[in-house]
């Protein structure tokens, strides 16, 4: 797992910057050195949303074979959310053009 860096100027992302620049609701960011335009591409967004559905998966198999008390099911909630927005930087990768998420 690394950092975003930017196509354009090479800038490496600190972990702020990434965190900032992946939980924007937009589809684009802007480089935090050069300002360029960018979109994440087709592979880590796919990847992203691999890994957030298999967390569901792991969370909801694990929650319900272990018959837990809500409390304790809403404070396994709160870590798999933690560990997602902790995941979140790492799992985006940036160009200066809009990928198509299917390649036909
Ligand atoms: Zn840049």
């Amino acid at each position: 797992m690394k950092l975003p860096t930017c196509p354009n100027c090479q800038h490496s992302f600190t972990w702020k910057e990434a965190c900032r620049a992946a939980t924007k609701t937009k589809r684009f960011t802007y480089c935090p050195n050069c300002q360029t335009t960018l979109y994440p591409t087709a592979n880590s967004l796919t990847k992203s949303a691999l890994v957030f559905a298999l967390l569901q998966l792991i969370f909801l198999v694990v929650l319900s074979a272990l018959n837990l008390p809500i409390g304790i099911a809403v404070l396994a909630l709160a870590i798999y959310l933690a560990l997602f927005l902790a995941y979140m930087p790492y799992g985006y990768q940036y160009n200066e053009y809009e990928d198509s998420l299917f390649k036909l």
